[in-house]
């Protein structure tokens, strides 16, 4: 230690001078809010995958046929993660920012929850700050050509369309598309899928 440097935020990409803090306090509460995302039902969800009572997500998409499923045997390392989210991270909360290995736990927290995350609901979602969050959820109402509307539409909602999908709802006049001045492509708005797709 060198008393004459200042003191950085330890997280790479803020380091921000701080001088009594390992991290921001501002990282504290990112973690939370990572915990938080997680509803009863998910996390109930997490210790029946650690149970072996349900699959995870991603075995389920990956199940071929034939495949033997005898998975009853506790999952221990899905046990701890799920301990961790409920218990372990959420104690250390309150004096996470002055931890000496603050910035180490800030990304084990970070991992820990996008890895539950993929277990429980399976799918490799883009993670959107606060600010996307909000503008992409603006766009649900702009016409968008059918490929773009397909990344978006799983992206931000977790819903696979194929460009089938979008003809068959057409043909049975489920929706429309958009006509736009110059454009050429036919339109679709987030909205009218998820009111086709319901
Ligand atoms: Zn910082």
């Amino acid at each position: 230690m060198q008393n004459t440097e200042q003191h950085l935020c330890e997280l790479d990409h803020c380091g921000k001078p701080q001088e009594h803090v390992t991290i921001c306090h501002q990282h504290v509460e990112e973690a939370e809010t990572e915990l938080r995302q997680f509803s009863i039902e998910e996390l109930l969800r997490l210790y029946a995958i650690a149970r072996g009572e349900e699959r995870t997500a991603e075995k389920v998409a990956r199940k071929t046929m034939g495949q033997a499923v005898s998975e009853d045997v506790l999952d221990l390392a899905t046990f701890d993660l799920a301990q961790n989210i409920t218990h372990h991270w959420p104690n250390l909360l309150p004096h996470m920012a002055t931890h000496p290995d603050a910035a180490k736990l800030y990304w084990k927290i970070l991992g820990g929850c996008n890895l539950a995350q993929t277990k429980i609901n399976g799918d490799q979602r883009k993670q959107y700050s606060e600010q996307e969050y909000e503008d992409a959820k603006k766009k649900v109402r702009y016409p968008m050509p059918a490929e773009e509307l397909i990344d978006y539409m799983h992206d931000f909602f977790g819903i696979r369309i194929t460009k089938t999908d979008l003809w068959n709802w057409k043909s049975r006049k489920k929706i429309d598309s958009i006509k736009v001045p110059g454009e050429k492509k036919h339109l679709y708005t987030p909205k009218q899928v998820l009111e086709a797709y319901s």
